[in-house]
């Protein structure tokens, strides 16, 4: 049997970003019928940057979150924050033309600074650090991969740097990998903090939010549409779906282009000072070159949180011994870390393996399909959404509007996502005792 984002508890994620995370906002849920020129579905990043910017232009906006604000992946990742895609540059070109591409690559670069703005136009305290992220190379290729990706961005006069194996060794706390790169323009953030600072601005600035409800149809009335909750009705010009991998059967055929993946991040109880000292000093999160990536970073309280991928099979969560194996190759004087916290977050795979903005009928929107790396493009998909909607014509967005592209035999492309998952492993636990043997 396979996990599904509907099987999720309903409570909000125990992740380390509560502590610094602000209050829940508490908001109603919808006991009445609204007119409004926006109605949002989905409380995470995308439907709350898309709030907060289609307000700040003016609209009417009314946001209806099933859960709570930022329930979904929105509080649930490793609050990494690159200023790329998971594409290098020329591939997102060859993917997306040269006019969507070139604006999709400005958007990733900015999208730090992008988030920076708003906090700082808002007020909102977020945890934002930019000491860079490292990429580090587990095969040869892989580093290969980083040489050019530095060579292209360097160039550009952007500040990328290769790590030779002893300067990664040392800014890592480990010596496991071959080498690696530094990207300066990125950093880290508390994700919960700040999409409940968005929602919180939006509401400021005259949005209407409720938590707690579900919008469970979505149908044209004459001139306009209609979203029905369970006590509740929302009558709008527009509507945008903001539901990523949580998306429902709302809008026929939506739920189809993605395929939701479950993946688990850890924390540990707060390191020891000496640790901290040697484990990532800098505090740069970072990523590996594995098909099943990596992720570590360490929180402001000397927790570290590791995400370490995919696992869709009920009754086969990874365990924290697995999980402190897996830590203890590349952290060897982790041995005697303790085990904090788990939780699980869905991402949306897609045949486009990226973000697609849809039109989907006159009036009705979605931006979704993020699998990582969307926190500052959650961001920029929201506002964009906004922005088409006041007004800006789609040629204009960074992302094209395309038609929906579902994913054949989608009944079983869970199955599917877990045994490719299964065979990366595989393929990278091959690659990983070759770099050992080399180590
Ligand atoms: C484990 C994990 C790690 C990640 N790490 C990173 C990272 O380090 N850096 C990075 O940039 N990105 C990362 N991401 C990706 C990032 O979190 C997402 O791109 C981003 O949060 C997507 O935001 P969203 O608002 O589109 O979707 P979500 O935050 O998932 O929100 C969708 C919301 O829609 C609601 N919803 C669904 N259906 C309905 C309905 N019918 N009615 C009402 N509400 C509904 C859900 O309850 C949910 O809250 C990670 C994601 C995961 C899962």
């Amino acid at each position: 049997m396979l996990f599904r984002p509907a099987d999720d508890s309903h409570e909000p994620a125990r992740t380390p970003y509560r502590v610094r995370g602000g209050d829940p906002l508490g908001l109603p849920s919808l006991k009445e019928e609204l007119q409004t020129d926006i109605a949002i579905v989905g409380g995470g990043i995308t439907g709350c940057s898309a709030a907060l910017h289609a307000v700040e232009a003016g609209a009417k906006v009314v946001l209806v979150e099933g859960q709570s604000i930022g329930w979904g992946a929105s509080s649930r990742n490793a609050g990494h924050l690159p200023a790329a895609t998971k594409h290098e540059p020329e591939e997102v070109v060859r993917l997306y033309g040269e006019t969507f591409g070139p604006r999709i690559i400005d958007a990733s670069e900015n999208g730090p600074r992008t988030i920076e703005a708003i906090a700082e136009r808002y007020g909102i305290e977020c945890e934002l650090m930019f000491p860079g992220i490292i990429t580090a190379a587990h095969t040869a290729e892989a580093l290969d991969g980083l040489k050019h990706r530095v060579d292209y961005w360097q160039k550009r006069g952007r500040p990328l740097e290769l790590l030779d194996r002893p300067t990664l060794a040392s800014m890592l706390g480990s010596s496991f990998y071959l080498g690696g790169a530094i990207d300066r323009r990125g950093g880290s953030i508390n994700p919960l903090a700040y999409v409940r600072g968005l929602a919180r601005a939006a509401l400021k600035k005259g949005a209407y939010l409720y938590e707690n409800t579900r919008a469970q149809s979505l149908y044209r009335d004459g001139d306009e549409w209609v979203v029905r909750t369970a006590d509740g009705v929302i009558r709008a010009d527009k509507v945008f779906l903001c539901t990523n991998a949580y998306t429902d059967n709302l809008w026929p055929g939506l739920r189809r282009t993605v395929i939701p993946v479950r993946t688990i991040q850890f924390t540990t109880k707060p390191l020891s000072d000496n640790l901290l000292k040697t484990i990532l000093p800098g505090r740069q999160p970072m990523i590996d070159t594995r098909r099943v990536l990596i992720s570590v970073r360490i929180h402001r309280d000397g927790r570290l949180h590791f995400g370490c991928g995919p696992s869709m099979w009920a009754g086969s969560a990874p365990t924290w011994q697995s999980a402190r194996a897996r830590l203890q190759e590349i952290f060897p004087q982790l041995a005697d870390v303790e085990f904090d916290d788990y939780w699980p977050g869905w991402m949306a795979f897609n045949k486009a393996d990226s973000w697609q903005m849809h039109a989907l009928a006159p009036g009705v929107f979605a931006a979704l399909g993020c699998n990582g790396r969307g926190v500052a493009l959650a961001t920029i998909y929201g506002r964009d959404l906004a922005r088409h909607a006041m007004g800006t014509p789609a040629t204009e967005l960074t992302l094209p509007m395309t038609p929906l592209d579902p994913v054949g035999m989608h009944a079983f492309s869970g199955m599917g996502a877990a045994a490719i998952a299964q065979w990366w492993r595989m393929r990278d636990a091959i690659e990983m005792r070759r770099l050992k043997a080399k180590v």
